[in-house]
């Protein structure tokens, strides 16, 4: 049976820097598992953008050298911003040859307490013994699909996360149900590939980000004002920007006041850009569903307005919902004694859980660490503070 100090499981931007930085600690021996950048590269669509800013798209490294200038510079790849998809997985996997070059890019299939830390069971049936485990994963098993959909077959109804190749529903009617970034961009990518979409929201306006007030504060108000109101991680409106970006501080608060400021920071939105591009779609908004009925191979749909639509696909541009019990590699009595809210684990210092020893980090982090935890920008707090509490707790036993 192989040992280590440290495995972290997953190989996005959160696991990666989290490597990085614990290849600082002298005498750790870390393991990686999970196939690098896969979630942006498998369930995202090709063609999408960036939503966020410069400033908040590099993966956090120890020696801060492994950012988007210096892929740029080594790669003699021109960047513009925002950054398109494949060249954000491109700069991923940079740096991850760079930093971390020894991934195991085997799937962890289950994780379960062990005598002095952990058993790390991959898919192969080969087993690691670690002291601490760091859950990496991302929100690939949060994937939300609204229950009037359940039950219809996948041909019809699908959520965006399972799709990288829109281009497959050229000439087909579709729903897009959702007025995120998510929701929107599918809807402007499906549009431009030539098919025939709808958009059908809940909420009664979008939100566009970089707007009017926005955009003043971004140029007019000169670079001073900017950096004053907007942290570079770029998570939440001016002024709350520069609260998100401390969660130390943020922690202290009321519950109640994180609770809000975290809906105000993340709220559904859509990139400025965006706007231009779906002004051919047409877009229901202050609109919820009453029935979903499969019609001889495609689907039916019947809004609470009383009108009907027949499409051949529905798009679930409908977001996460954490809930860590959904990752499937945990057994059972391992996530029953993980200390939860709403799906969410509560973690303390060092995105610790209450098992000691067991780290989650990502968006799972973000009741007790706040939103910035949903971003790549979030991988310099949360990799800084894991590495932190480890190499503080030295390599004494758990
Ligand atoms: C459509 C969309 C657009 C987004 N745009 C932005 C954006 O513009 N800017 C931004 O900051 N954030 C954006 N996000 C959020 C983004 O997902 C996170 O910022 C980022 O992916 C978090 O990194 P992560 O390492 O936590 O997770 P991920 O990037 O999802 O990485 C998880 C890794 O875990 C691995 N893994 C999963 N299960 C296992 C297992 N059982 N065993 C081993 N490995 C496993 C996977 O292979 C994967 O590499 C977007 C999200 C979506 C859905």
């Amino acid at each position: 049976m192989t040992t280590c100090d440290v495995a972290i499981v997953g190989a996005g931007p959160y696991g990666l820097s989290a490597a990085a930085h614990l290849g600082t600690v002298k005498g750790l021996d870390v393991r990686v598992f999970g196939e690098p950048m896969s979630f942006w590269e498998h369930h995202m669509p090709v063609g999408m953008i960036l939503r966020s800013a410069w400033t908040a798209t590099h993966i956090a490294d120890p020696n801060r050298s492994l950012t988007l200038e210096a892929y740029q510079e080594a790669c003699g790849n021109h960047l513009s911003a925002p950054v398109p998809l494949d060249r954000f997985i491109q700069y991923g996997l940079w740096y991850q040859r760079l930093a971390v070059p020894d991934v195991d890019q085997r799937k962890v299939a289950r994780i379960e307490s062990g005598p002095a830390g952990f058993r790390v069971i991959l898919a192969d049936g080969d087993v690691i013994r670690s002291r601490r485990v760091v859950v990496a994963v991302g929100i690939g098993s949060f994937a939300w699909r609204p229950p009037e959909f359940e039950g219809l077959p996948p041909s019809l109804a699908s959520h965006t996360s399972e799709h990288r190749d829109l281009s497959q529903f050229a000439g087909q009617q579709l729903v897009v149900i959702g007025a995120g970034q998510s929701a929107l961009e599918s809807a402007a990518l499906l549009h431009e590939g030539g098919a025939e979409v709808e958009v059908v929201a809940r909420s009664r306006r979008i939100h566009w980000l970089q707007g009017w007030a926005s955009t003043m504060l971004h140029y007019r108000l000169g670079s001073f004002t900017k950096r004053l109101l907007y942290a570079p991680t770029d998570v939440g409106p001016a002024g709350i920007s520069q609260l998100m970006a401390r969660p130390d501080l943020l922690r202290r608060l009321p519950r109640q006041l994180q609770d809000r400021l975290w809906k105000r920071s993340v709220r559904p939105a859509g990139s400025r850009w965006l706007e231009k591009r779906l002004q051919n779609v047409p877009i229901q908004l202050g609109r919820s569903i009453v029935s979903v009925v499969p019609v001889r191979g495609r689907v039916k749909i019947r809004l609470d307005d009383g009108s009907e639509r027949t499409v051949h696909h529905v798009l679930l541009g409908t977001g996460y919902r954490v809930d860590i019990s959904m990752y499937e590699f945990f057994a059972s009595e391992l996530v029953q004694s993980i200390r939860r809210f709403n799906g969410y684990p509560w973690l303390r210092e060092g995105l610790e859980t209450s098992v000691t020893g067991l780290h989650i980090l990502g968006a799972p982090a973000a009741w007790s660490f706040g939103p910035l935890m949903q971003f790549v920008s979030g991988t310099h707090y949360a990799s800084r503070s894991l590495t932190r509490c480890i190499a503080e707790a030295g390599t004494r036993r758990l």
